[in-house]
């Protein structure tokens, strides 16, 4: 519909929709709901299932554009971006939105160039000033905040996993469902080989409403359990800095900063992590930031709410030990 409000959706690859598109719905249902537009979900996936398609409902969208088809698993975005450019040229939605995931990111990227668009990548606000919807990125690793906004429609934009606020789901509301033809490209790329990361049993590093984080203050792996402990106490995930993903202490999908993931929890901490700031670019924006250095001089307490000077291998244990009192109460 011309003057859609579209949101790409993010799934788990089982059938449902992740965490996440609750605000990125929301967010679109504001905006909608300003602009006079109407909010619709864009579904590709090899895998839909009925009740994925009733909690983007549920979540605020008004349409469903159901693109189900075996050649969307695995994410190519060579296979994904002429289908969505296709429905968007012949839908005219005013705004494309998705969340920061890794495939949604290389997506939008290749969609915005594709449709001659432009792209606010990792947006932290969105807003319509004078009927034009205008965008907060931040730039410089984080230093500052720029303002942006689109010479034409549609106007697409990445947002940042819990920085929006997300759609109070409508019980019972039901999307109009589309399941237009679609023409799907060859693939350029054949996958080889699949190898399942292994669970970890914690919440994902990018919609963790608590992180706890791990640097070469940590000296070594095997003492990653000390964090992974209180994570599971207080329901974090876990990530790291660069030193200890290249000391190959953890995998770098957990690596948190410019060259890694982005972050904003409700609750981030910091353990033996001196807060470079190419770190802080992955995590400023945390709501809360508490660090524990055994060093008063760390960068990090810089931009800490709370600091805790002390040595790491007896606060960590410390920490864990009353959240579980506390929580347990
Ligand atoms: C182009 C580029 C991109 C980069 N991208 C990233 C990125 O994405 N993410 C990232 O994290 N970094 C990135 N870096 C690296 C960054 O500059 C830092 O080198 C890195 O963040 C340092 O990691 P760290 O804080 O764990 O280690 P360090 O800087 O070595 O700090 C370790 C800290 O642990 C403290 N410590 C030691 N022992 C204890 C203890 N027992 N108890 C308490 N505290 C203790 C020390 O006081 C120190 O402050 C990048 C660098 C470049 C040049």
């Amino acid at each position: 519909m011309a003057g859609a409000f579209w949101c790409i959706v993010e799934d788990d690859r089982q059938g449902s929709p992740k965490k996440v598109m609750a605000e990125v719905l929301g967010e679109a249902t504001r905006l909608a709901a300003q602009a006079g537009g109407q909010v619709e979900a864009v579904w590709l996936t090899d895998k839909s299932t009925p009740e994925g398609v009733k909690q983007l409902g549920e979540l605020g969208a008004k349409r469903v554009w159901l693109l189900e088809n075996a050649a969307f698993a695995p994410y190519r975005g060579e296979v994904w971006t002429p289908v969505i450019a296709d429905l968007a040229a012949k839908e005219s939605p005013s705004a494309i939105l998705a969340p920061v995931t890794t495939r949604q990111r290389e997506m939008m990227a290749r969609l915005a160039a594709r449709l001659g668009a432009g792209l606010s990548a990792d947006s932290t606000a969105l807003g319509l000033e004078d009927g034009k919807l205008v965008a907060t990125r931040p730039v410089y690793a984080g230093k500052l905040l720029s303002k942006v906004t689109w010479s034409k429609t549609p106007w697409l934009a990445t947002l940042r996993p819990n920085v929006f606020r997300p759609a109070e789901p409508q019980t019972g509301a039901s999307p109009q469902l589309e399941r237009p033809a679609v023409s799907v490209p060859s693939e350029a790329m054949k996958l080889v080989e699949r190898k399942e990361e292994t669970s970890t049993g914690l919440p994902e590093l990018a919609e963790a409403e608590i992180v706890v984080s791990g640097g070469r203050g940590l000296k070594g792996p095997e003492n990653f359990v000390i964090l992974e402990e209180l994570a599971k106490v207080v329901g974090a995930a876990v990530g790291a800095s660069r030193a200890a993903v290249d000391a190959g202490w953890r995998p770098h999908r957990f690596q948190i900063g410019q060259t890694g993931r982005t972050i904003s929890p409700k609750l981030y901490m910091g353990f033996g992590i001196s807060g470079a700031i190419q770190h802080l670019a992955g995590m400023r924006t945390s709501k809360v930031i508490c660090a524990i250095n055994k060093d008063p001089e760390a960068p990090i307490f810089k931009i800490a709410d709370y600091g805790i000077v002390g040595d790491l291998f007896e606060v960590a244990p410390l920490l864990t030990a009353e959240f579980k009192k506390l929580l347990e109460k």
